[in-house]
């Protein structure tokens, strides 16, 4: 072990104590060894000891532990982080990958960590544990691209990514051990998740690994059959492969450019999906003889595929330029598709080394080359975010401001939650339960009164978080709250709340404008039933085309006056006296939740028992005043007799205002003057006039004058209290 481990390794990569059990020892030294290899080969030496003590801590915990291989389980953190030291990831990503199931399958806490390997690496451990946590809810099959964008918005840092594709990729490597069923669950997430999230990493060796470890679990007979039949044709392939080749090789400098050409191996997975996608048979798929060409720059690309359609004629259309469009993972290169010798397409991928070191290292690439004095030339040519990113590093070389950086351009912005059937939903970030209910159904939207947040009732205003289990409540007879417009985020549910409200707006005013109406024509001494259907045929044929509701909302709305449409739909009648006193004095009765059309006037506040006056204002509706309200004077529209209807049963905000001499424990005394009345108080402010008076201002709830009238009694009967008033005007909170 000694002639692995440089010098320095100390006695932190000493092969843990294995219980003697039924579990062979096995011999971790190797892969330690060539750990620590990897490892000086990119970091300093304090780096590498904050690693090895990641390792040896890593060890500890999970002793006596075992992978279902009987291998002991360190040896799974320790292949993980040696994936990761192949990307040239930082210490702290190292140090989390080795700590990564140390949280969820032993006693030491994230707080542990983050004491003993700083705030960052527990980050990263718990970022990790939270999407292993995740992986055990179910998702629907055709839900997959949604589950993998919450687990990047999941993620928030590119290194638990990373980290968490790793360790899928050890645990796709050892994935023999496992039960079959469990195994094919295992291998087909691989494939629809984290294969397409390396591939959009850029990380492609990686997703063609996994992808072709997948492919063999979940189908092992095609995938034994498919190895046979590629092994016997590749036998036959390597002549004709060789040919062309030596045909490339030997065009190539005679138009003066200078590449390197490589013969391309399809993997087994990318075979079998072009065959069952393209009903192609597997001698159409596997003759297709693919290269690669690599030159120094951009030009050469073009000066190659030139040289190439000289070489053998190009298959029309088949021509793509990822230079010119890259695509969204960065992948650059032009793609040709060629008639090679014995009539078999050739296909040729060409690019710079750069767009080579990209195509095979994607987001990782950055760490690994970022020495290179090929930079400029990445920087000129990549995908904008990628480019924005060198940017950032050449201006500074500070890793946590890269990977913040990398976070808005890689991790959707949306929140996606769960329905209870496990469906997911995306959903912009702010969103709350009222957001989700609309996003569900128009209808559960309309409904809902209460919601469920993984499994706790939480307010409908409460903000979603990724990865949330969400269930509405709904009432049958509910109706969206004119409040929910304050802080739903979505566009959907904010058009269905205003359409409902709209709706509803119209509904009310209509039945208001009847009763003004009906008041208006008792006024000309006629009952509402003696307007007759053919009075209204009249009335309307020179409305423009107004419906009777239509005109009835507009008298709600105060857009027409109801004085004006009775005349009018009795023109042509000859009226009695019209000053029927009995008739004038049937004033519109109110009760206060007639809703949008009648509206309590904020200024005086009236409460039932108050002497009240109504106006109607032009689009507003009814609103109604107390008679002593200082704010009728300046008012404008026309006054409606309103009275209170009796027995309304309700209660009504009011404010009040009252003086008291400072003396401990004043308020408590006036709460209970109030309490004793049964009223609620919904707020209280305080001012402290002078040193001997304090001033507070309470907004009450009560059901009438009367109710007030014996709230004010018990409040005058606190030796405390100086002078108590009726606010008229809101008080300032
Ligand atoms: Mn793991």
């Amino acid at each position: 072990m000694a002639a692995v481990i440089p010098s320095s390794a100390s006695s932190a990569f000493d092969p843990p104590i294995i219980p003697d059990d039924m579990h062979p020892p096995v011999d971790l030294t190797e892969g330690i060894g060539r750990f620590r290899t990897k490892l000086a080969t990119y970091l300093k030496e304090e780096d590498i000891e904050r690693v090895c003590a990641a390792y040896q801590f890593s060890a500890d915990a999970h002793r006596g532990q075992f992978r279902i291989s009987g291998d002991p389980y360190v040896s799974h953190p320790l292949a993980v982080a040696e994936t990761l030291a192949d990307w040239h990831l930082d210490a702290q990503a190292l140090s989390a990958a080795l700590l990564h199931d140390v949280v969820e399958d032993t006693f030491i806490s994230k707080a542990d960590i983050a004491e003993r390997f700083g705030k960052t690496t527990a980050e990263l451990v718990d970022g990790v544990s939270k999407l292993d946590r995740l992986e055990h809810q179910s998702y629907e099959e055709a839900q997959a691209e949604n589950y993998r964008k919450m687990l990047l918005a999941m993620a928030r840092d590119v290194r638990v990514i990373l980290i968490k594709l790793a360790d899928r990729l050890h645990n796709m490597r050892t994935l023999d051990a496992v039960r079959p069923e469990k195994r094919r669950r295992i291998a087909r997430e691989t494939l629809e998740i984290y294969a397409p999230i390396a591939n959009r990493l850029g990380l492609n060796p990686l997703c063609r690994e996994l992808q072709e470890l997948a492919f063999r679990h979940m189908h092992p007979i095609r995938y034994r059959v498919l190895d046979k039949a590629v092994k016997a044709a590749r036998g036959n392939r390597r002549e004709v492969v060789g040919k062309i080749l030596h045909a490339i090789e030997k065009h190539l400098p005679e138009c003066g450019i200078e590449a390197r050409v490589r013969g391309r191996e399809k993997n087994l997975y990318s075979i079998y999906r072009k065959m069952r996608d393209k009903h192609l048979s597997f001698s159409q798929v596997l003759d297709i003889y693919g290269f690669r060409i690599i030159v120094k720059d951009v030009p050469s690309c073009y000066l190659v595929l030139g040289a190439l359609h000289g070489l053998y004629q190009p298959i029309p259309g088949k021509f793509k330029d990822y230079i010119a469009i890259p695509k969204a993972n960065d992948y650059q290169s032009l793609h040709t598709t060629l008639i090679g010798p014995y009539g078999t397409p050739v296909e040729a991928q060409i690019r710079t080394t750069e767009m080579n070191q990209v195509a095979q290292a994607g987001v990782a690439s950055h760490w690994l080359y970022k020495d290179t004095q090929t930079l400029p030339d990445l920087q000129r040519k990549t995908h904008k975010w990628l480019q924005s990113l060198i940017d950032l590093q050449s201006a500074s070389s500070d890793t946590a401001e890269f990977l913040e950086h990398v976070k808005f351009d890689l991790f959707p912005s949306d929140v996606y939650v769960f329905t209870p059937r496990g469906k997911i939903l995306a959903l912009p970030r702010g969103a709350t339960p009222v957001d989700f209910a609309y996003a569900v159904h128009t209808d559960v939207g309309n409904c809902c009164v209460a919601c469920q947040i993984n499994f706790e009732s939480m307010p409908l205003r409460t903000e979603l978080r990724n990865g949330d289990r969400v269930e509405i409540v709904t009432a049958p007879h509910a109706r969206p709250n004119p409040a929910w417009l304050g802080y739903v985020r979505t566009s959907k549910a904010r058009a269905e709340i205003r359409r409902f409200l709209k709706t509803q707006q119209n509904g009310e005013s209509a039945a208001l404008g009847e009763r003004l109406l009906a008041q208006a024509l008792r006024a000309l001494g006629l009952e509402p039933a003696a307007i007759a259907v053919l009075d209204w045929a009249r009335f309307l044929r020179n409305r423009g085309g107004r419906s009777k509701p239509e005109v009835l909302t507009d008298i709600g709305l105060g857009k027409r006056l109801p004085a004006i449409v009775a005349r009018r739909l009795i023109e042509g009648r000859t009226i009695g006296a019209g000053d029927n006193d009995e008739a004038r004095r049937g004033a519109i009765l109110i009760r206060g939740t007639e809703g949008v059309a009648v509206q309590l006037a904020g200024c005086c506040r009236p409460i039932p028992g108050d002497p009240i006056v109504g106006v109607i204002r032009k689009g507003q509706g009814l609103i109604v005043h107390t008679h002593d309200c200082p704010a009728i004077a300046k008012q404008r529209g026309e006054w409606v007799d309103v009275d209170w209807e009796p027995g309304i049963g309700r209660n009504f905000e009011v404010a009040i205002r009252v003086f008291v001499a400072n003396q401990r424990g004043v308020l408590a005394k006036l709460a209970a003057a109030i309490a004793e009345e049964q009223a609620n108080i919904v707020n209280v402010s305080m001012d402290q006039e002078n040193d001997a008076a304090t001033m507070l201002n309470f907004t009450l709830q009560v059901s009438d004058r009367q109710h007030l009238a014996r709230i004010l009694r018990n409040l005058r009967r606190v030796p405390e209290v100086v002078r108590i008033a009726r606010l008229k005007d809101k008080p300032k909170d």
